[in-house]
Order: structure tokens, then sequence, then C-alpha cells
């Protein structure tokens, strides 16, 4: 079994206090290796690092140095693609096909912000007074907490991590206690692009260690990757010391198909929307609001589509939907199929796979008879469960697909132009697609609008994110 150590200073350390937790892959139930369950004295001794590395050389490092680091990383990846693929995929079960994909964006992402790197610059400010002379400059924010999800970890940090070395923080990073392996093989590839010692840290264990990196006052910045409960903590951390935070939470996206839509591209579009990575993702297009006039049809197309996904071993490149991540999730998602039946929706294909293995298996499943005010449609199930609401008109849908807490990602799906700019205004959401869904771009900053949080990740956004202004004024 593989023994996994944290990165700390530039050293492999294990816990302070001795523990472990177990990982284990969602197919095959076996635990596969161990990760170092953080003390609180090693969360200290990354704090300390991470702030000595940023005062004593990386802040006063160039730009061009910082991106010529990235680069190499961003190679690394790419040389360690397969491995790395494998590891993600047997900690949380997503298919290796779509995990080998992920690092090769996360190796262009690393590229597109080591381009930053070294063009951070500020502005010269005209004033009245024309005796004075006013400039600001861009500094990095020091210290950044880097939180992360199971669902896709490397994608995950790439987006936190790019930028905030690009714009020259130090980080410390928090992965899931639920898939924390990936982000420790990263670690080995940081140690071999010679980032000076302690600039990029991690430490593993549970969110009472996320809790511990939230609550110090010698931190500077958090971006957290995780859901609602952990974000409410997070958010009353970061207040109590003024620390500005980037928040990437869930969602319940509405996946809208008017009647005059190019249905051979949409009905793959809502599929593609919700089933991929087995519906664990924040994007999921998990209501598909259907005009009345097609509901039949694409409902009737979307049951044969979904029965025939291939589900089983994620590293055999057959497969096409892999098990769910973990327990904790599997039994969530459980509960709330159960009840969905109890509030009288229909289940009209899907459900819990038989067990033909021991893997955490849920079969693609579709939602009708229900409508958008019932806990199906409201709550993330963050799994393979499609809701299907049917709709009259625009203005209908655009307040249905509002109706939501959350607000971070969308579609739309139709020929007519002028009602696909009208709609796109009105939808409430960090990202609306129009005829796509889950397409993305390192280039193109991603990120919610109410409870699916604040703040962007990619794009020039996500780099001023992790910069602080300054003004400078002189008197000439
Ligand atoms: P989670 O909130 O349970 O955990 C996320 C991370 O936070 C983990 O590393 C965990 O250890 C840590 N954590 C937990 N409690 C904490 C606390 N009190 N203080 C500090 N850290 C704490 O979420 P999860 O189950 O890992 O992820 C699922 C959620 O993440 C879903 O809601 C999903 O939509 C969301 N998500 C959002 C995005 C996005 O980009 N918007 C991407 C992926 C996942």
């Amino acid at each position: 079994m593989k023994q996994y150590k944290m990165f700390i200073n530039g050293e492999w350390i294990s816990s302070a206090n001795n523990q472990f937790i177990e990982s284990l892959n969602p197919y095959n139930r076996e635990i596969w290796a161990t990760i170092p369950e953080a003390g609180k004295q090693d969360v200290e001794k990354a704090i300390e690092a991470a702030n000595y590395s940023f005062h004593n050389g990386w802040k006063q490092t160039s730009g061009y140095k910082r991106a010529r680091k990235m680069n190499k990383l961003a190679s690394l990846i790419e040389k360690n693609a397969d491995k790395l693929a494998e590891i993600e995929t047997k900690d949380n079960g997503k298919v290796t096909r779509e995990t080998y994909k992920q690092m090769f964006f996360a190796a262009r992402a690393y590229r597109f912000f080591a381009g930053y790197a070294d063009k951070i610059g500020g502005e010269t400010i005209p004033l009245d007074n024309t005796e004075m002379f006013d400039y600001t400059v861009r500094e990095p924010i020091g210290v950044a907490v880097l939180i992360t999800s199971w669902n896709s970890p490397i994608q995950l940090l790439t987006n936190k991590l790019a930028p905030a070395l690009a714009a020259g923080n130090s980080v410390i990073i928090k992965p899931s206690e639920h898939a924390s392996a990936s982000t420790l093989e990263i670690m080995k590839l940081i140690e071999q692009s010679d980032f000076p010692k302690g600039v990029v840290n991690c430490v593993t264990g549970g969110g009472e260690i996320g809790e511990l990196l939230t609550q110090s006052s010698n931190v500077s910045k958090i971006s957290f990757t995780g859901g609602l409960n952990a974000a409410r903590y997070i958010g009353k951390n970061a207040a109590e010391n003024f620390v500005p935070l980037t928040l990437e939470l869930g969602g319940k996206s509405p996946n809208i198909i008017f009647e005059d839509a190019d249905l051979e591209k949409a009905v793959p579009g809502a599929m593609a929307g919700i089933f991929a990575s087995s519906g664990q993702t924040c994007i999921a297009g998990s209501r598909l609001f259907l005009h009345e006039s097609i509901v039949d049809q694409v409902s009737k197309e979307l049951k044969v589509k979904s029965e025939n996904i291939v589900l089983g071993d994620p590293t055999d490149k057959k497969t096409e939907m892999g098990p769910i991540a973990n327990e904790t999730q599997y039994n969530s998602i459980k509960a709330m199929l159960k009840e969905t039946e109890d509030e009288g929706a229909k289940i009209l294909t899907g459900g819990l796979a038989e067990r033909k293995s021991k893997g955490l298996f849920i079969h693609p499943t579709i939602i009708v008879d229900s409508n958008n005010s019932m806990k199906v449609a409201q709550n993330e199930i963050f799994g393979p469960i499609l809701t299907i609401i049917p709709f009259k008109d625009e203005k209908e849908v655009v307040q249905l697909a509002n109706d939501s807490i959350y607000g971070l990602a969308s579609g739309i799906w139709t020929q007519n132009l002028a009602r696909a700019h009208r709609v796109a205004k009105q939808i409430e959401a960090g990202t609306v697609w129009i005829n796509t869904y889950r397409a993305s771009a390192v280039q193109a900053p991603f990120g919610g609008m109410k409870h699916s949080g604040y703040g962007k990740e990619r794009g020039l956004h996500a780099l001023l994110d992790y910069t602080k202004v300054k003004n400078v004024m002189i008197d000439l």
C-alpha cells in the first residue's frame, strides 16, 4: 500500500500526530493508499514556512523567473499525465479518459498564467494637480490558503495555484480528505520545478485542518472550493481577520431547451451536462427545462441514451461512467433518490445499480413529474440525477431558472439569436452557455453568483484576485 507524506517547507513529512487517513478506490472498494492526517503543529509549520518564503525571496523574484518554474511544472504535468490520471481515477473513480484530458488542461493553465507573470504592471493616474505624479503597483497578496474538493483535485487546484504563483504569492494547499493523492503527486513535480522551499506547501487532513488554516491571522488570502456548510465557517473566519476570499461553491444549474433548438446537438448536450463525471460536477446541468411541445420526444431520447451509457471500471477505455467517488457521496445520493419518490416525482429510468461489482455505482437517472419547487430541483445532489421540468414560454422559464439559491452555470439551446441573448441577459448565473454545455477555456473567467460563491477562477480576473493595488503619489 502506498504511504503518502505531506509537503511542508520543501520537506516530506508524516503527521505530527502519527495519524493517517485511508484512501478508498470507489471501484473495487480497496484501500490503496494512506495520507497523513495533519496535526496543529503541521499547520503552524506550513503557515510559518509560507510566510518566511514569501518575505525572504519569493516576493522579490521576477515574474520572468516565476514563469520559468511554472512552465517547467506544466511540462512535467504533461510528461506524467498517464500516472497522474491513473492516481486520480483510483482516488475518485472518474474515468481515466477524462482525468487524462484534465492533465493537459492543467498544463495549459500553468502556461497561460505563466504568460501573465512578467506582465503584471500598474497604471499612471492623471491628477487635477499637475505638480503631482501618481501611479499604482500591483503586488502579490502574501500567503494564500487553497482548499479544494475531491471531484477534480488537480483541475480545482490548478484554478487556484496557477494564478496565485503567477502573481507571486506563497501558498498552503489543503486537498479533500477523500482524494488527496493526486495533489501530493503534483507536489513531487513542484519539487522538481525548483520553486524555493516554503513557496508551495501541502497539508492533508479533514475539515478541521482547513478550519485551522482559515482561522489563522497569518494568512492573507483564502480560496475555497466546496459546499455551503464549510463556506459559512470559512466566511466567518475570513471576516474575523479581514482576509479576501474566493468561494467556488455548488450549483443547481438550469439547462433550457427551447422548441426551436437543434435537438441533435441539444440532447447530447443535456446528457453531457449532467452525466459527465457521474454528475459530480459543480456545473452539472441538473435541472433540464424542456418546452412543453418537445417534452415527450426529448424525454424518450434521453431515456434511451442514458440506458446505453456504459458503467464500469473507470480505467477501461470503453467505460463511459465510473462509480460515485466515495461512500459519503453515495449515501447522500441514495437518500435524495428516496426523498424524490416520497415527494411524488417519478424515476423515468435509473436509480441504484444492481451490485454487479463492489463499486459505488448509481445508474444515470432521469426524474419526471417534478416541478421546480421540489427538493430534487432545489437541492444540489452532486450525482447523475437529471430532473426534467416542462415550461410554456420564455418568461416562465427565466423565472423558473432563476428560482434557485444557486447561480453557477446555465445552458440555453435555441436557433433564435435574439432570444439567446435576451435570455442570457436575464439568467442569474456566472456562466451562460448557448448551444453548448460544459465548454471551458483557461482564458474565460469562471465563478458563481448568489449561493454559488464569488470571485473568479481562470482568465485575467483570477490573476487579479491574487494581487493587491498600491497607490503611490509624489509631489514633484
Ligand atoms: P466540502 O465543503 O465538504 O469540502 C471541501 C473542502 O473543504 C475539503 O478539503 C474539506 O476538507 C474542507 N473543509 C470542510 N469543512 C471545512 C471547514 N469548516 N473549514 C475549512 N475547510 C473545510 O465539499 P466537498 O464534498 O468536498 O465538495 C462538494 C461541493 O463542492 C459541492 O457543493 C460542489 O458543487 C462544490 N464544488 C464547487 C466547484 C466550483 O468550482 N464552484 C467545483 C467542485 C466542487
